[in-house]
């Protein structure tokens, strides 16, 4: 990924419309270099809607014009150096919709975690929890994944039988 250059944030929201059409392209001017960039893509809609991250509230405040083999287009950063990413609420893997009411902004480190789970932000807070729990006691990134994600299933199934419990004596 090359960096070509920096674009003000607010320019950049200001000129992202507010229907997706992943071929619709705008002029940039950036000093004496012209860009051709998309600007309406599913992906660029969502980082307008929220720069924030769902799950650990991370803030994007720089847009950067990169290039790698695909041509320009714009990436969203937080201050550390973080991509900021469109997430699939519902995994595409399990037939989540490309529309935009299924994404929702995600740092990628919060998305990596997420992977292809289908859960909401609240249930991949108490994922993320975890998941700091194990690497603060010295784990490595894949084992603090790993058992994260035991301890997580675990719990969301003791979740789903405390609910049948409680729905077994209602009635
Ligand atoms: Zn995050």
């Amino acid at each position: 990924m090359i960096t070509l250059d920096e674009y003000p944030l607010s320019d950049f929201l200001a000129l992202i419309p507010e229907e997706s059409d992943r071929h619709l392209k705008k002029t940039i001017v950036v000093g004496n270099r012209t860009y051709y960039i998309k600007v309406a893509t599913d992906r660029i809609l969502t980082l307008k809607k929220s720069q924030v991250c769902a799950c650990c509230d991370l803030k994007g405040t720089t847009v950067l014009i990169q290039d790698n083999t695909n041509g320009p287009h714009f990436n969203l950063y937080a201050d550390s150096g973080v991509l900021m990413t469109a997430d699939h609420i519902k995994p595409r893997s399990l037939d989540g919709a490309s529309h935009h009411t299924n994404y929702q902004t995600l740092c990628a480190n919060c998305n990596q975690l997420k992977s292809n789970m289908d859960i909401d932000a609240q249930q991949l807070r108490m994922l993320r929890t975890l998941y700091l729990q194990h690497l603060s006691m010295g784990k490595g990134k894949k084992k603090a994944k790993h058992l994260a994600k035991q301890e997580f299933a675990k719990l969301q199934k003791q979740k789903e039988n405390r609910f049948s419990v409680e729905e077994r004596i209602r009635e």
